[in-house]
């Protein structure tokens, strides 16, 4: 039975829209089909507000991966188009982290499933809720909306018109 892996993607170094769209091709290749893809999203830097914007976009990714075999191949897709991680709030040319995989709670040393801090995150949540309105956080019980709505985060987030 394939498993459904929500991913969110983020760039903000180059061109961060054709940065997303090489990791959504590698991710199709090495992780499985994507079924669907939510709009571009364009924020502020998180942290240091010195960087530029960064863009965001929720896929929903259909896998035979377990979910470390999935963190290792978006680890590996990371490094393979050049990321290299020094400083916490470093430009990145792009970062895949993994929201939610079926509704499993997984907390082991080098992942944490759903992720630890997307509930607190308007550029993940507005994405994931265009795509999973109603999709439920299996250990907060609410769905992407209501999380939305209670969500203390106020970096402006902007849909990109992107052709
Ligand atoms: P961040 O995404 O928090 O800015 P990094 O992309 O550098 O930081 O990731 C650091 C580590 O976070 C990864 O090597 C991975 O082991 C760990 N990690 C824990 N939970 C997750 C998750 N849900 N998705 C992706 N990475 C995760
Ligand atoms: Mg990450």
């Amino acid at each position: 039975m394939p498993s459904f892996v929500y991913i969110l993607l983020g760039s903000n170094q180059g061109n961060a829209v054709e940065n997303l769209k090489n990791a959504a091709s590698l991710i199709e290749e090495k992780l499985g089909n994507i079924v669907q893809f939510s709009s571009y999203y364009q924020t502020e830097a998180w942290g240091n507000t010195q960087q530029d914007p960064f863009v965001n976009q929720v896929i929903l990714v259909q896998t035979n991966n377990s979910p470390l075999a999935c963190l290792a191949i978006n680890l590996a897709i990371e490094e393979s188009m050049g990321r290299v991680r020094k400083e916490k709030w470093e430009p990145r040319v792009i970062d895949i982290d993994i929201l939610y995989y079926n509704n499993e709670l997984i907390e082991l040393p080098e992942l944490t499933v759903p992720h630890p801090h997307m509930a607190n995150r308007r550029f993940t949540l507005i994405p994931l809720a265009e795509i999973a309105p109603n999709l439920i956080h299996p250990k907060l019980g609410l769905n992407s909306v209501e999380l939305l709505k209670i969500c203390p985060d106020t970096l402006e987030v902007e849909k990109m018109i992107v052709k």
